[in-house]
């Protein structure tokens, strides 16, 4: 699964965080041993027959399942259905029911059987009943961030205008329950038959093939779907809906993505690659996809990311995009991997407990670095890979281990431990174990396991299996403990001795890591190679030369997962990025020289990396410079031109037009024009506001021609921000008072820019000065553990509004009410803050 906050690029603090009253913490769940479940019985087959209820939001159901005890003799069986009503609670015995006695609580339903039962002896029960998810969703509420009702009727009477009508589930974490009697736990497997009972409008998706479809007389239809290999419970799926069903398919299994009508002609555009990466994922877990079919749907009001329901992926509406947002590539192909990824861990392997949790979601989000590295290439995937681990090192996790045994809610076990801490550790284990034995290792773990649960231990066997090395000191240090290692690293070079002291001091609090690295010492183009292992507190390796080395290049592969400070000069980061050439190596190049842009040397790299070969390096070049600086902004200028101009990037053109628009420079005009028709929303949008600040009537021309054409993305805050730009006072009460109603949230902080704007060309100072302070009044509202993050780009927007009353004040120098403005918004930005991010 993904959960919802990972899919959005920019979420600086969420509403929830700020809504909530502040409450006593309960920390009783640090004392709460979190034990597997016990099988008492196990789960056979699950065959469910449902008709859901558009008008009351129910589900009629009937459940025929089959089950053995798990070892121990039983007469009783314990089944999860939460909020049911029960017609019939009855065994089987042949073609005749036998009704059973059975206690219920709006949890679980526990049922004395007819006798005792061994475990080789199968026995099946039939249930009839009424599932009425919504009643209990607001019956028990929820603390899990997914909600409890397991299926959701979506806009179900038709009232809302302009939604469609859908039912989607979502099981995980123990949520399918509340729409079928189970055993909900992800230690169980069951085979499954599910026929469902819909009007004929619609289109059914569920687990396994659709194996027929009957027309009833009364305008419905009954299909049915049929899934001969078993799953957990937590992944079967039921979506209804009308979508257009766009086909393809990988060595002869269909393969099928389920959209909004209005999205059947760009589907396989935003699901396109889902074969390649079958044939990808397949190559190298040397398990062909498992499944018998796989299909992709979208739905409504979605709670999270998406969801790996086996053979029957749900992903939020946000993957439905426009061909021209596609433009400036896929935003949802990393979803698609992860989730096809989970096909295989998850589905086909499953994690024991939540505990284990990193069985899933690690190997799902190294997923999306494995296919960009073979998409796209190496930097692509050393990319994404360090995304993961910033993700991980900014998220304030250190205390927490990768395989927990004590938490306070399952849902807490969803975050960036298990999912990018524990990806980059998946990262550094194929790096120490080399990419044969990784994959091999893979192998033996999903075929020794296959239709299981696992826990870690069964990952390190594998490992230790297929290497033949003990790996109990590397899982007993990542997986089985938290934290991550803060390192310094200084060379002292003696040219005399010629020898070269390479010093690493590890300076975490609590434990020591153990650090298997690469160390590469270059002479020019050439380097040679040394590995050396990290251990204590402060190492010392020691190297020998003949001629000083123009670079010793710690962690060569650039696979550590840490905290680093590496005090190299600036011409062995020179070096660094001609030579050591990876992704991280150019990466650190470019940020060390970005602090150093007086030095021409420095500026010389910036300018090699505004050409890299890798455009989000070329971007991360764009963003670099200092244009305050004259000598760097006389320096970069042509090269800006040229990337705004040719860049095969649309990003890359959106950003350096961005940077080009601050020269402020008529001549370039005819290209921001231009731009503006770009098919990117991205260029597009910021070639808008380029515009803007040089012709404000030409900018404001074009927006009014743009505003016909459905826009997303920036050129629909690029169009808002033109809009705004007029200083147009019957605009007040839309963009002033739009701010001012929002509660501190996401939201209104994305509503500062247009609002900036606004005030920068609005001429009523007192309406100004009054929606200056409510956006001081929003700095100070916004929770202290976010205001690093946020408090420069509110200043930055305050800033920006006190620069244009400034320039207002050029050509009106007597008026007093201007001057005392600018005083009066300069007055509320903090000294020392003057540049956002
Ligand atoms: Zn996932």
């Amino acid at each position: 699964m993904k959960p919802l906050t990972l899919s959005f690029a920019i979420v600086l603090f969420c509403n929830q965080l700020i809504a909530q009253p502040p409450v006593q913490q309960d920390t009783s769940w640090k004392k709460q041993y979190r034990e597997t479940a016990a099988k008492i019985n196990d789960l056979v087959h699950t065959k469910l027959d449902v008709k859901p209820d558009f008008s009351k939001s129910y589900l009629y159901g009937k459940a025929w399942i089959t089950l053995k005890p798990h070892f121990y003799p039983t007469d009783s069986l314990n089944l999860d259905a939460k909020g049911m009503e029960f017609k019939t609670v009855a065994l089987l015995k042949g073609t005749k029911q036998l009704p059973l006695k059975y206690e219920y609580d709006e949890l679980n339903i526990r049922i004395k059987l007819d006798k005792t039962y061994k475990s080789n002896e199968h026995y099946t029960i039939y249930i009839e009943y009424t599932a009425k998810p919504d009643e209990y969703q607001e019956k028990y509420g929820t603390d899990d961030f997914l909600g409890i009702k397991g299926m959701y009727f979506i806009n179900p009477t038709g009232e809302e205008k302009n939604k469609p009508t859908q039912i989607w589930t979502q099981g995980e974490t123990e949520s399918n329950s509340a729409w079928f009697p189970t055993i909900d736990k992800t230690s169980q497997k069951t085979t499954q038959e599910l026929t469902v009972t819909v009007d004929n409008k619609y289109v059914t998706l569920s687990n396994g093939k659709l194996t027929s479809q009957k027309k009833n007389t009364d305008g419905t239809r009954t299909d049915y779907w049929k899934m001969d290999l078993p799953h957990s419970p937590y992944l079967f799926f039921l979506g209804v809906g009308n979508y257009t069903v766009v086909k393809d398919n990988w060595r002869g299994k269909e393969v099928s993505y389920y959209v909004e009508p209005e999205f059947g002609s760009v589907a396989k555009k935003i699901f396109g690659n889902t074969p390649e990466m079958m044939e990808y994922f397949s190559k190298i877990t040397g398990v062909p996809f498992p499944w018998v079919k796989y299909s992709q749907i979208t739905g409504r009001d979605y709670v999270a990311g998406a969801m790996e329901n086996t053979t029957a992926t749900i992903h939020q509406e946000g993957a439905q995009q426009d061909a021209r947002e596609l433009v400036d590539g896929n935003i949802w192909e990393g979803t698609i991997a992860h989730e096809l990824f989970h096909q295989w861990f998850g589905d086909y392997v499953t994690a024991e407990s939540w505990s284990n949790l990193t069985l899933n979601e690690s190997f799902a989000d190294y997923s999306q670095t494995l296919w960009e590295e073979y998409k796209y290439g190496k930097d692509a995937g050393d990319a994404e890979n360090y995304q993961g681990m910033q993700g991980y090192l900014q998220s304030g996790s250190e205390s927490k281990d990768l395989v927990r045994f004590f938490y306070g809610n399952k849902e807490d076990m969803f975050d960036q431990v298990s999912y990018q801490k524990g990806g980059r550790i998946l990262h550094m284990l194929r790096n120490f174990v080399g990419d044969s034995a990784f994959f091999r290792s893979l192998n033996l773990y999903l075929t020794t396991n296959k239709f299981k649960s696992a826990e870690a231990h069964h990952l390190r066997l594998a490992f230790e299996e297929v290497t033949g090395r003990d790996l109990n000191w590397f899982f007993n240090q990542w997986y089985f403990n938290s934290g991550h290692p803060s390192v310094t690293i200084d060379y002292v070079y003696d040219d005399a001795a010629g020898k070269v002291n390479v010093i690493i001091k590890q300076t975490q609090k609590g434990k020591l890591f153990t650090l298997p690295m690469a160390v590469d010492i270059y002479n020019g183009a050439g380097k040679f190679r040394y590995t050396v292992w990290s251990k204590n507190a402060v190492d010392t390796f020691t190297f020998n030369y003949t001629k000083r080395p123009d670079l010793v290049n710690v962690d060569g592969d650039k696979v550590m997962l840490w905290n680093k400070k590496d005090n190299k000069t600036l011409d062995n980061f020179i070096h660094q990025y001609k030579y050591a050439g990876q992704y991280l190596d150019r990466l650190e190049a470019i940020q060390y020289a970005s602090q150093k842009q007086d030095d021409p040397k420095a500026l010389d790299l910036l300018k090699t990396a505004l050409k890299d070969k890798y455009h989000g390096l070329r971007n991360a070049a764009i963003f670099s410079l200092d244009l305050e600086n004259e000598k760097v902004k006389q320096a970069a200028e042509p090269i800006l031109a040229d990337l705004a101009k040719n860049d095969k990037k649309s990003t890359v053109r959106a950003n350096a037009i961005s940077q080009l628009g601050q020269y402020k420079k008529p001549e370039y005009v005819p290209l921001f024009k231009k731009a503006t028709t770009d098919s990117s929303y991205s260029v597009a949008g910021n070639a808008l506001i380029a515009l803007l600040e040089i012709d404000k009537d030409a900018a404001t021309a074009i927006a009014k021609q743009l505003d016909k054409q459905p826009a997303k993305g920036v050129l629909k805050s690029s169009l808002q921000g033109a809009k705004a730009a007029s200083g147009d006072e019957s605009l007040e009460e839309e963009i002033i008072g739009g701010f001012n109603k929002l509660p501190v949230s996401q939201a209104k902080f994305n509503s500062l820019g247009t609002l900036g704007i606004y005030l920068g060309a609005l001429k009523n100072t007192e309406k100004v000065k009054a929606a200056v302070d409510e956006i001081v009044k929003f700095r100070e509202a916004i929770p202290q553990q976010f205001r690093k993050q946020t408090d420069p780009y509110v200043n930055e927007t305050l800033q920006n509004i006190a620069t244009k009353k400034e320039e207002a004040l050029k050509a009106d120098a007597a008026n007093t009410a201007l001057k005392e403005l600018v005083d009066y918004i300069k007055s509320k930005i903090p000294a020392g803050e003057k540049k956002g991010f």
